[in-house]
């Protein structure tokens, strides 16, 4: 392991995705590892914003079908653009509301309780907001969350055994909602064999791909994932609130949407204004009201960068960047007794997640140092160097401040304790 400065300056003068660092907003001194939380903004990001304002501006009422966005069709122009970041067919994907209003739509839609199938199967690790979605679908039905649903544990605190799940796929699961990657550990589920065993047993998979989208390639066509939902403002950096994505597979084109509204429509007969709506024939059928346009804005912009570098690219720095980080963890911070949390193999997302007693406190030693770290109550760290914009630079740095913050004890500093924000 070559732990010198030069040696990262070195990776970074062959990293084939340089140039796209110039793209970005950076901070001059400061370490950005946050954009799994909020990624940053690009100058295209906010290029595309201005024109969607400019058309405003310009067209008034008629930017909804003039000028270079027209605002009517821009959720399904941004839905084909973000196809190939997930492996979905362009019709397959819509970018509508946020990703718990869309985890509601689709559950509205998909669970149907009957008296042999009524569980959702969900896991103790998963984002609390989608377990809130669920419980509230369920009761919607007039039925008890403690009796359907089905909790899948983790046996460490941090990862999900695949076999557990798996064997928690039984006939009385109706829906299963699982997430691509874990958003504490950083765990990546084998998401193909999920949907096989799914499909053998006639159970609905919807996914979360709020941790994934953007940092790894997916198939969700081919692996005929039902369904999936997704946020825009993590590594997509769409801006804070950007509006959210929806996959539904086309072999559920005409499903009646669970929750109506007239932009679900067939867009030829949106405007007919017919007391009965006819649904669009594709994943658009799955938005409700008007798009929020000037938070879709920013995601074009960012998208055309997707565009040109490609998933498998972005992936393969990613993978890079993180294990980069790991080596020097381990040979420079060895003596301060941090754990790693995430898969140390291929099956880890785009960060890491280090484990330690102080971490509330070292997050705050760090920020002011010029680290952007994130902290996860009680102990944890995620650290995520994004591949179209932090450089090997950057991680060599976060780790010489960590281990000055750690040596020097400066995180003593700070009370051990979060903020409202972590
Ligand atoms: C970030 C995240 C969300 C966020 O949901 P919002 O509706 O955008 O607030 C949901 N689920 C997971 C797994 C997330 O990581």
């Amino acid at each position: 392991m070559d732990i010198r400065r030069a040696y990262a300056l070195q990776l970074d003068e062959r990293d084939p995705l340089r140039s796209y660092r110039g793209e970005f907003y950076l901070r001059e001194g400061i370490y950005y590892m946050d954009g799994n939380s909020l990624g940053l903004l690009s100058k295209r990001a906010e290029a595309a914003l201005l024109s969607l304002l400019d058309s405003w501006k310009q067209y008034g009422i008629d930017g909804w079908t003039s000028g270079a966005h027209p605002w009517f069709y821009l959720s399904e122009k941004l839905g084909r653009m973000c196809a190939p970041l997930i492996g979905a067919k362009s019709d397959e994907v819509i970018l509508t509301g946020s990703t718990t209003s869309n985890l509601h739509q689709l559950l509205a839609t998909f669970y149907k309780p009957t008296s042999t199938r009524s569980k959702i199967l969900a896991d103790e690790l998963n984002f609390p907001t989608d377990l809130y979605a669920i419980h509230s679908q369920i009761e919607l039905h007039g039925l008890n969350p403690s009796e359907h649903v089905k909790l899948v544990k983790s046996t460490d605190g941090q990862t999900l055994s695949e076999e557990n799940i798996i064997a928690a796929m039984t006939g009385d699961v109706a829906v299963a909602i699982v997430p691509s990657v874990l958003y504490r550990s950083g765990q990546v589920l084998d998401m193909k064999k999920i949907a096989q065993v799914a499909k053998e047993r006639g159970i609905i998979l919807g996914l979360d791909l709020c941790h994934s989208i953007g940092s790894m390639p997916h198939a969700l066509h081919d692996w005929e994932v039902d369904f999936a939902f997704w946020c825009t403002y993590k590594h997509l950096n769409g801006g804070p609130g950007s509006v959210a994505g929806i996959f539904v597979h086309e072999q559920h084109f005409g499903r009646t949407p669970g929750l109506a509204g007239w932009f679900g429509s067939d867009k030829t007969k949106q405007f007919d204004l017919e007391e009965q709506m006819t649904p669009a024939q594709t994943a658009g059928a799955y938005q409700v009201g008007t798009p929020h346009v000037l938070s879709l804005a920013p995601i074009y912009g960012s998208l055309e960068m997707f565009a040109e570098v490609g998933i498998e690219a972005i992936r393969k720095k990613s993978l890079q960047l993180t294990a980069y980080f790991m080596q020097l963890i381990k040979a420079e911070l060895n003596e301060f007794a941090f754990l790693f949390g995430n898969p140390q193999d291929d099956s880890r997302g785009g960060h890491i997640f280090l484990v330690h007693n102080e971490a509330a406190r070292i997050c705050k030693a760090l920020k002011e140092a010029g680290v952007i770290p994130d902290f996860r109550a009680p102990n944890g760290i995620r650290l995520a160097p994004v591949a179209l914009y932090n450089s090997y630079t950057d991680v060599w740095e976060t780790i010489q401040i960590l281990k000055h913050i750690m040596a020097e004890e400066t995180y003593k500093n700070f009370e051990n304790k979060r903020g409202v924000i972590a």
